[in-house]
């Protein structure tokens, strides 16, 4: 059961634990973070791809401990899930809103930002 974020994990952010935990190459939403002194993740960034999120968190490796991802076939369901994230958890490292593609007419489910 999973409280917060409501992504799975979280999973070392190497190359063996993303290769074994993140099975399809897929869209999806990812958080990356660090364990706290009594366990509990801490999410410091929040992320997604729209069409590899393996491929993505790999170029992350080396810049936080921790993973935590969903995937969705949907790009469109990932983007709504990192606004929901980055509204509600309030990720330090994310300075600005998340994008959505240009070519795309999605809109945010929280400020509606576009
Ligand atoms: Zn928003």
């Amino acid at each position: 059961m999973s409280v917060g974020s409501g992504l799975k994990g979280s999973f070392p952010l190497t190359k063996e634990s993303i290769d074994k935990e993140v099975k399809f190459i897929s869209a999806g939403v990812f958080a990356l973070g660090v364990l706290s002194d009594d366990g509990k993740f801490q999410m410091l960034y929040v992320g997604r791809s729209d069409t590899d999120v393996r491929r993505v968190l790999k170029t992350f490796i080396g810049k936080a401990n921790r993973f935590k991802f969903e995937l969705f076939d949907d790009p469109e369901m990932a983007f709504k899930k990192e606004c929901e994230i980055f509204h509600f958890m309030k990720p330090k490292a994310n300075k600005v809103h998340p994008m959505r593609p240009v070519s795309q007419e999605w809109s945010c489910p929280e400020c509606g930002a576009r």
